[in-house]
């Protein structure tokens, strides 16, 4: 494995210092930004535009036991990640939950509430209790990071930086890090910093189908591995049970939250049958990955190409003003909930696994951290709980936080990289991605199995091992390199495991 994705003798590169580099401005990073003592200058890297990241699409909400009675919090987390989730860890953030809760509402974020003014919780697959808590009834992401955007443009100490790539992580002497070396403009430059935090995103775009924005290509976890930082748990991916599905394109659109079983929907079959009231007790609210499964096996049961979500019950009233980006989103497509059920299939959702960190987002390396979904904190096991995610970024953003400003602030010395230049190359990176992502989604997918993996694995080397001599140039082949080094990870994880457990499923176990 090359060491580095960038080409460039790091002499003559352009270097900004700052005191802390957050690399991703999605809820994980924006909210460690805003939590850093106001003294420590801070970099965050976006790359693209801010609102442009998975946390600005979330629609359920966030699952924090507001209610005095809910002691289930835990419980139910600890049992959707199959008893994989470290008890102390999860403990800590379903703990430490209200307390942020009650801080975005302070900062400004618009959380639902009822005539009473009280905050409005819903349901969704495998919580036991209503601890939901949604904005704009399916809009939360996408008001959270509006509101927490506007107050990091307002802090002197925070500086976006929109359109810079994180290429590599750099260490100098003691496994120390040093800086990052960003694309931006054309151009590479280099930014020195003795903290430097990854909050890049999952992996999505590694797989053929799936609800992550595009670009979700493990850029930060890649980045992570070359620079030698360990990872945990790389065999769990999470697959959402419903994606809106159109018959007539083939393609699966867009996210129907949970929360629409959460309010009533039932999940049937091609004949009409609601086949998850006979497979678990939670009925249609089973864990996220038995339904999921459950999906998949009767679409090929009945030979189809997706199940269906019924929420018919439901009135057009009730339907546009709780779920209205939802409601829309299907309306454009021809199907209006309130009288037709809502072509659905499963696909790739959330990845539980990623760069191994202890409670306050610490590595093995030092001045590194991570959090958000490129971290794993181990608070999702093998299977996440439907809205523990945002709350993840939230309490180990805020801990990162103050590890950071507890960390020391000197810069280390950059040890003189020896930069393999590469040779020039015309290989087509286009469809070296589009292979992955065929691999992945064949054999990486909801149903796994030994041959598969092992063929997967194969490839995967073969394509590794043509990337590594080559000049890789832009951001679009770094992109490229790191689903290749991500998806290895993933299928030699998956390999690795042989029993079923969560998410993982082997037809060979
Ligand atoms: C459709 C959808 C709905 C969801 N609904 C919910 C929900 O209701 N509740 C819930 O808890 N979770 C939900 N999730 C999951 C949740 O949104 C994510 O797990 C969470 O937002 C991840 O936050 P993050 O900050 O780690 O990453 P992101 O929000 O994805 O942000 C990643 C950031 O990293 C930046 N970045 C990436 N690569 C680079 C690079 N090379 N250089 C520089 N910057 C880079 C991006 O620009 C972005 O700013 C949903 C996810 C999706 C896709």
């Amino acid at each position: 494995m090359r060491r580095f994705a960038f080409n460039q003798d790091l002499k003559g590169m352009p270097i900004e210092k700052y005191d802390v580099v957050i690399a991703g401005g999605g809820l994980a990073g924006l909210y460690t930004a805003l939590n850093l003592d106001k003294s420590l200058s801070c970099a965050v890297l976006v790359k693209k535009e801010l609102m442009l990241c998975n946390s600005s699409l979330a629609q359920g909400g966030i699952a924090a036991a507001v209610n005095e009675q809910d002691l289930f919090h835990l419980r139910d987390t600890i049992k959707a990640s199959a008893g994989l989730a470290n008890p102390s860890l999860t403990g800590f953030m379903v703990e430490q939950g209200p307390k942020h809760i009650v801080r975005l509402a302070k900062m400004g974020v618009p959380f639902d509430t009822n005539e009473q003014g009280n905050w409005l919780t819903t349901r969704e697959g495998a919580h036991t209790r209503e601890r939901v808590l949604h904005c704009g009834g399916d809009a939360t992401g996408r008001l959270i990071m509006q509101r927490l955007t506007q107050l990091a443009l307002e802090r002197p100490n925070i500086h976006i930086l929109e359109h810079h790539f994180l290429t590599d992580i750099l260490t100098g002497d003691d496994n120390q890090v040093c800086g990052a070396v960003v694309y931006h403009d054309q151009a590479y430059k280099f930014l020195e910093t003795p903290s430097l935090m990854v909050a890049a995103g999952g992996i999505g775009s590694i797989y053929k189908h799936t609800t992550n924005r595009e670009g979700t290509t493990g850029d930060g976890i890649a980045a992570a591995i070359r620079a030698g930082a360990q990872m945990q748990h790389m065999e769990f991916v999470q697959f959402h049970p419903t994606a809106f599905f159109n018959p007539r394109t083939n393609q699966s659109f867009f996210l129907i939250s949970e929360a629409v079983r959460g309010e009533g929907g039932i999940l049937r079959n091609s004949e009409g049958v609601a086949f998850m009231q006979t497979r678990h007790p939670m009925k249609d609210l089973a864990h996220r990955d038995i339904t999921a499964r459950e999906i998949f096996l009767q679409m090929q049961k009945h030979n189809k190409k997706h199940v269906f979500l019924d929420i018919t019950s439901r009135s057009k009233s009730f339907l546009e003003k709780r779920f209205p980006t939802i409601y829309n989103a299907c309306k454009d497509q021809g199907i209006r909930m309130e009288e037709d059920p809502i072509p659905v299939v499963p696909v790739q959702h959330y990845f539980m696994g990623g760069i191994k960190t202890n409670s306050r987002g610490q590595t093995n390396i030092k001045g590194l951290f991570a959090s958000g979904e490129a971290a794993c904190t181990n608070v999702h096991g093998a299977n996440r709980l439907a809205s523990n995610s945002l709350l993840e970024c939230l309490v180990f953003g805020a801990q990162c936080a103050e590890a950071i400003y507890n960390s020391p602030h000197t810069q280390v010395a950059l040890p003189p990289a020896t930069i393999n230049q590469g040779k020039k190359t015309d290989t087509n990176f286009g469809f070296l991605a589009d292979e992955i992502r065929e691999i992945m989604q064949t054999q990486g997918g909801i149903v796994r199995n030994k041959k598969g993996l092992k063929t997967a694995l194969k490839r995967l080397d073969q394509i590794m091992e043509k990337l590594e001599p080559l000049h890789i140039n832009t951001p679009a082949q770094t992109e490229v390199a790191n689903m290749a080094l991500v998806a290895r990870h993933i299928i030699a994880a998956a390999l690795e495991r042989k029993n079923n457990i969560g998410a993982h499923y082997r037809s060979d176990a």
